[in-house]
C-alpha cells in the first residue's frame, strides 16, 4: 500500500510539498515533498516501518537547502509530553527544553537552568548535546528511549558517546524518542533566579530578534569562533541577505530574505577569511540537510 494511504488510514497527520521555512528559526529553506506530524510512539513506528525520514524538533539547528527535500521529514512537536517523577524528569523528544525547564523549576529540581535559553527541543538538544554556560545535556542526561534497528531500546548515559557537541546518534541512525533527566532537589527561588540571570545574558549578547541558527560554527580546543570572527574584522560581513550579527559575531544571520546559497557562501566567507588570517579551521555547528 502506498504510504499517503497508510497515513490516511491511520489518520496520521502530513502535510505535502509543505514549505520548510516556517518549521526552522534561520528560516531558509524550500518544500519538502512529505512533512509528518506524528503524534504517538505508535504513529512514529508505523511510519519508520515504511520510510526512514530526516527527523526534526525544533529546527533550531539546521539549514535547509532552498530546493528543498525529498525524503521524507517527521516533526516531533506533538511528542512533547513531560512528567516529573522522584528527581527525574521524563519527557518526550519533541518537548521544548524551555517547557521541561519549567516543568523542572516547578518540581524545585535544579541541573537544567543552563538550557533555559536554548530554543530547541529535547531530542535536537541531546543530538546535538547542547549546551550553554559552563553546562551540556550530558550533565544532565540519565537514559535515552530510541528507535533503532526496527526496534525500541534504552540506552544508558555511557552508550551516548557525547563530547563537545557530540552524540552517538550523528553517527547512527537511531531517533530519540523520549529521555529521562536526573536532576537534583534544588530551591525555587534560586532555580528561578539563575533562569533569569542566563536569559538576561542572551538578551543582552544575541541577536534574538533576528533569524539565526544560535552559534553558526564550533569552538574549538583552544578559541570562541566568536572572538576569532569578530578579530577578523567580520562583524556585518555580508552575502545578498545573510550577514554576520553586528551584535555576536558567532551567530550569521538571515536579515533580509536570505536564500540557501547566500547563507551557505557567507559561511564558506567566513572560514576562509579566519583561515587565512588566523590559520583556524572552523567547523559548523548548524546540520545542512540537502
Ligand atoms: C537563538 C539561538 C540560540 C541558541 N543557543 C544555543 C546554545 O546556547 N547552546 C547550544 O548548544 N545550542 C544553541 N542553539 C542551537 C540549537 O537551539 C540547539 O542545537 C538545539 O539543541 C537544537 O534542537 P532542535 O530541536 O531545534 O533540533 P533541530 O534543529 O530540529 O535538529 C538538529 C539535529 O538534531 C537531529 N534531531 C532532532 N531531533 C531528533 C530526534 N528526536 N532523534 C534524532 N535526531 C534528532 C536533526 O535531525 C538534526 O540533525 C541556539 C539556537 C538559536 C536559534
Amino acid at each position: 500500500m502506498e504510504l499517503i494511504e497508510i497515513l490516511k488510514q491511520n489518520k496520521i497527520e502530513y502535510k505535502e510539498n509543505e514549505e520548510m521555512k516556517p518549521y526552522t528559526t534561520l528560516h531558509i529553506g524550500g518544500n519538502a515533498d512529505l512533512v509528518l506530524f506524528p503524534k504517538s510512539i505508535q504513529e512514529i513506528q508505523l511510519i519508520l516501518q515504511h520510510v526512514q525520514p530526516i527527523v526534526l524538533g525544533n529546527g533550531s539547528n539546521v539549514l535547509i537547502s532552498d530546493s528543498g527535500l525529498r525524503q521524507p521529514v517527521m516533526i516531533l512537536r506533538h511528542l512533547n509530553r513531560i512528567e516529573a517523577w522522584d528527581q527525574k524528569i521524563i519527557c518526550e523528544a519533541g518537548a521544548s527544553l524551555k517547557d521541561v525547564c519549567l516543568q523542572a523549576r516547578e518540581h524545585t529540581l535544579s541541573g537544567l537552568e543552563f538550557a533555559y535559553g536554548i530554543p530547541g527541543s529535547v531530542g535536537g538538544a541531546i543530538y546535538m548535546n547542547a549546551g550553554a554556560y559552563g553546562n551540556e545535556m550530558c550533565d544532565v542526561v540519565k537514559e535515552v528511549v530510541v528507535w533503532h534497528n526496527k526496534e525500541i531500546k534504552t540506552w544508558t548515559k555511557k552508550k551516548l558517546a557525547f563530547a563537545y557537541r557530540h552524540s552517538c546518534f550523528m553517527e547512527n541512525d537511531a531517533i530519540i524518542l523520549s529521555v529521562v533527566f536526573q536532576l537534583n532537589k534544588g530551591n525555587q527561588k534560586q532555580i528561578q533566579m539563575k533562569m533569569d540571570e542566563l536569559w538576561q545574558k542572551r538578551l543582552e549578547k544575541q541577536p534574538l530578534d533576528q533569524y539565526s541558527a544560535g552559534s553558526t560554527f564550533k569552538r574549538g580546543s583552544d578559541y570562541y569562533a566568536s572572538a576569532l570572527i569578530s578579530e577578523c574584522g567580520l562583524k556585518g560581513h555580508r552575502v545578498n541577505g545573510a550577514s554576520v550579527s553586528k551584535k555576536h559575531a558567532g551567530f550569521l544571520i538571515n536579515d533580509n530574505q536570505a536564500t540557501f546559497q547566500d547563507f551557505y557562501q557567507l559561511m564558506e566567507e567566513v572560514r576562509e577569511i579566519v583561515e587565512e588570517k588566523t590559520g583556524k579551521v572552523l567547523e559548523p555547528e548548524v546540520k545542512i540537510l540537502k
